[in-house]
């Protein structure tokens, strides 16, 4: 991993309570940046950014160990981890969330002391106004990457504009780039993201996979075909990883190439609950994967 970039990651460190067609799972180890950088690792070095509550138990410490992540700036405070609960659907096309309780994130305030050079950094769904203090404080980074949720959108959406602004590469979902354009047509949706300033735009259609814009060009990535789905939570902040792992290793002249890389990827963090299936990614079936993945 020498000649690659090096990844620094903000986001949520969680306990997630998750319902799906498939079963139930009780506070397992979840949380935007851990979906991430499990998911980075594969590709390059991660050191991540977060706060987690004296609850946080070794076992999940053992997850981030395992992976080589850089856990440095994770603050543990007195009080409880975030937590989240969520239900979906019976075709996995909706999500509710159940509950969401921030415990120690309510007070966080991203300390970074970070010797990590012309980082790769990627900002996962938290509060926006957090994410573009981290902006602030990262020096000289490669590339700023951010992810964003309807939450955020229906409650900060002029931050979230900011937000948009001053990152290189913006990605969502279909439904919240409804939300926060106030437009249908999603090709003319990801054309007024560029025009806020990202040169990369994604918008991410679930099971329809993804839509890349950048420059002049437009391009639908597919999903991984007969995926089985057991949980989606999880899956963009695991396609950002595989993305910005290749972008680390690769460079960024193969937008395309990033996207299929995350869209396999993400096919292992849907197969399971929670990291589950993550954790069982091999590197011949990823390049399968990868191969079945169609664009147009
Ligand atoms: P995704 O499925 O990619 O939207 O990400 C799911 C993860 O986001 C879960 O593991 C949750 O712990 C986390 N999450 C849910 N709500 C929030 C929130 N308001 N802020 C930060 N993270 C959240």
């Amino acid at each position: 991993m020498q000649d690659s970039k090096k990844i620094l990651a903000v986001g949520s460190i969680a306990y997630d309570s998750i319902q799906t067609p498939k079963g139930n799972r009780d506070r397992i180890l979840g949380g935007s940046c851990t979906y991430f950088s499990v998911a980075a690792s594969t590709y390059t070095d991660v050191q991540i950014i977060g706060i987690v509550g004296n609850d946080f138990d070794e076992q999940s410490w053992n997850v981030f160990k395992k992976y080589n992540i850089n856990t440095s700036n994770v603050e543990v405070a007195n009080g409880n981890t975030f937590s989240w609960g969520g239900i979906y659907n019976d075709d996995y096309s909706k999500r509710d969330t159940l509950f969401t309780e921030l415990g120690v994130f309510e007070n966080f305030t991203p300390n970074i002391k970070s010797n990590i050079n012309n980082p790769i950094l990627y900002l996962g769904n938290i509060q926006p106004q957090l994410q573009l203090d981290v902006i602030n404080k990262v020096e000289d980074p490669y590339l700023i990457a951010a992810d964003s949720m309807n939450l955020w959108i229906d409650l900060f959406p002029n931050q979230v504009k900011e937000l948009i602004s001053k990152v290189d590469l913006f990605m969502l979902n279909d439904e919240e780039a409804r939300q926060l354009m106030n437009k249908d047509n999603l090709k003319n949706i990801a054309d007024d993201l560029l025009a806020m300033g990202p040169k990369i735009v994604i918008i991410k259609m679930g099971g329809a996979g993804s839509l890349l814009a950048y420059e002049n060009t437009k391009i639908h990535i597919s999903v991984v075909p007969n995926t089985p789905i057991y949980d989606p939570t999880g899956a963009g902040d695991s396609f950002a990883g595989g993305m910005l792992g290749y972008i680390a290793v690769n460079g960024i002249e193969n937008p395309k190439n990033a996207v299929i890389h995350g869209t396999a990827v993400a096919s292992y963090t849907v197969s399971g609950f929670g990291l589950e299936n993550l954790c069982k990614l091999d590197q011949n079936e990823l390049d399968s994967k990868i191969q079945q993945i169609t664009f147009k």
